[in-house]
């Protein structure tokens, strides 16, 4: 007989109908469990579950006895509501239960080596080489769930404000995000390779040059690094791009897009816009041009006070061009954990603190209590360091994030958003000996600091603008460059000859041309943000089919070894490994 499976019925149908009411319903049995001479067990698809009753007298009875978890199950019932004492609160169909009239084997399963009924913690590379019964875990389900939201919210917005979504190639040549390529040989074009976009940066700035003025895409790019928590090899960006637009133009179109997300998808109450910071200011307080804002302790700067000459190795320090530091952290901390957090962050760090009217600490003997209260260690503890640079500045703030989480003084539940602008244009590779682009070579100078391209090229700010988001950042972008001298002196800047520039950006350059309009964009780190708006702590969690950290997929195995026919195709021979496991194309 066939089955109308129009009407199977959802858990949130269920859970609104009343007793006696007839209903189909399928999917897989979530738990199993005979208790006091009946069958109790629990089907679930993907809107919940919801738990069958079989009684010894049931036709069914001998078949719900015999059915195992994971099974796929059809069953026809009447709905009755649970005694009182039996009700579950937890779960939406907590108040019923279905009596069966028809029970229906659709398939039977072997017993799952990852139980989607388990929360506990599985091992990895298991649950990727079962995804397929990872992902009917219901936490899982709930990610790939507000992906898909966080998706349409995002094209939904987009799209109102006349944003086109136009697609650009994956087989493409190199461009300039610095990551390493990933390349593709090309079979037509033997010897030669195409190498996969690490994000469409060059045909987005092609398509305002094509008059599209406003493109966005929902698009994979392709980073060939080390991979982290929050990175894989492949990753997922909203990718935006609009003409005649200054910065504020573009951080407030972001700001829209993350308040729509926020609000809509993860719930989260975001103020309309968020506060923004220098660079600067981002490493002088926190120590990282990704703050988390979510909690104070920033880092506090004593080089005045220090060189009163009280400390007399700070009063040094001082004088030898480094600058002093602190951290206060509102607990007491003893030797031994300051001794260690010195060892762990890799700085030199004295602390002073007031017990009893006293000052102690390793600065203790300097101070008196009165003193001790000018350098702020009024209550609980000072921890002073002296280094230079933002390298240094970089660790301090490793330190705050991580005496932040220790002394549970990050609040898990609020969420903030901020700006970090005025970045450097340039930095010094001291590996390669030359200046390269912070964010891309593209990226626009401010305006009052172009001048100083050629003479100071570190003290050059640029019209980059980065999202952070409770510490990560989310979204990055620039207005770029659309006059062609301008970007000759960038180029120049970081060492890219005229001839190099042109084997590499020439179509660029060469459609800029033709009329290019002032251009900016930004882009979002959608994996992240929806790791984040999900309460995750990796991407992995938030991707369907993500690769482990060693770069495998123990699902497909890849990436896997090739037929000699199909490079000899392509014209490539193998090389030896040179490492265990690691092969290169010649
Ligand atoms: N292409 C840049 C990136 O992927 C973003 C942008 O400048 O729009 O980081």
């Amino acid at each position: 007989m066939t089955v109308d499976w129009t009407q199977r019925k959802s858990t949130e149908q269920l859970a609104q109908m009343a007793a006696g009411e007839t209903v189909l319903i399928a999917g897989w049995v979530h738990r199993h469990r005979h208790h006091g001479g009946l069958v109790f067990f629990d089907v679930r698809d993907r809107s919940g579950v919801v738990q069958v009753v079989v009684r010894p007298d049931n036709r069914a009875f001998a078949l719900a006895a015999s059915l195992h978890p994971e099974w796929v199950v059809q069953v026809r019932a009447v709905v009755q509501h649970r005694e009182k004492a039996a009700v579950n609160p937890k779960i939406a169909t907590g108040h019923i239960e279905l009596i069966p009239t028809e029970l229906t084997v659709l398939a039977e399963a072997l017993p799952p080596p990852v139980s989607p009924a388990d929360e506990g913690e599985v091992d990895e590379s298991l649950r990727l080489r079962h995804r397929y019964l990872d992902l009917r875990r219901p936490v899982m389900q709930r990610n790939l769930e507000i992906r898909h939201q966080a998706l349409q919210t995002a094209r939904r917005v987009l799209s109102e404000q006349g944003f086109w979504e136009v697609e650009t190639p994956n087989l493409t040549r190199s461009t300039p995000e610095g990551a390493r390529d990933f390349l593709v040989p090309s079979r037509l074009a033997k010897g030669r390779f195409y190498a996969l976009p690490q994000s469409p940066q060059l045909f987005k700035q092609l398509l305002m040059v094509a008059g599209i003025e406003r493109y966005f895409q929902v698009v994979h790019c392709f980073r060939d690094e080390d991979l982290r928590a929050d990175r894989q090899l492949e990753f997922v960006q909203i990718d935006i791009e609009q003409s005649f637009v200054d910065r504020q133009d573009i951080m407030r179109l972001g700001e829209g897009l993350a308040v729509a997300l926020a609000r809509e998808v993860a719930g989260w109450a975001v103020p309309e816009s968020f506060p923004r910071i220098t660079y600067r200011e981002a490493m002088d307080r926190y120590g990282s041009d990704h703050p988390d804002v979510r909690f104070g302790m920033p880092i506090v700067d004593l080089s005045e006070r220090a060189a009163d000459g009280c400390v007399p190795f700070l009063d040094q320090a001082v004088k030898a061009g480094e600058r002093v530091v602190a951290l206060h952290f509102p607990g007491s901390l003893s030797r031994k954990q300051v001794e260690e957090l010195s060892q762990a962050s890799a700085v030199d760090l004295a602390w002073l603190t007031v017990e009893e009217g006293q000052a102690k600490g390793s600065l203790g003997r300097f101070f008196d209590a009165e003193s001790a209260q000018l350098w702020g260690a009024a209550s609980g503890t000072l921890l002073i360091g002296h280094g230079v640079g933002d390298a240094f500045l970089q660790k301090v703030g490793a330190l705050r994030l991580r005496l932040g989480r220790e002394g549970d003084l990050i609040p898990s539940r609020r969420h903030e958003f901020v700006w970090v602008t005025d970045f450097p244009l340039l930095d010094w590779n001291a590996e390669d000996a030359r200046w390269q682009a912070v964010h891309h070579p593209f990226t626009a100078p401010l305006d009052e600091d172009a001048p100083n391209i050629e003479r100071h090229p570190a003290e050059v700010r640029s019209k980059q603008y980065d999202l952070v988001l409770d510490g990560h950042e989310v979204a990055g972008g620039s207005i770029r460059i659309h006059q062609r001298e301008m970007q000759e002196r960038i180029f120049a800047q970081i060492g890219l000859s005229a001839e190099e520039a042109a084997e590499k950006f020439q179509f660029l350059l060469e459609a800029f041309r033709y009329g290019a309009p002032p251009h900016g964009g930004i882009a979002f780190g959608f994996d992240r943000l929806v790791m984040l708006m999900a309460g995750m702590t990796t991407i992995r969690e938030v991707i369907a089919f993500p690769l482990l950290s060693s770069g495998v997929d123990p699902l497909t195995g890849a990436p896997t070894a090739v037929a000699e026919s199909q490079l000899r195709e392509l014209g490539i021979a193998v090389r030896p490994p040179t490492a265990p496991g690691r092969g290169d194309l010649a």
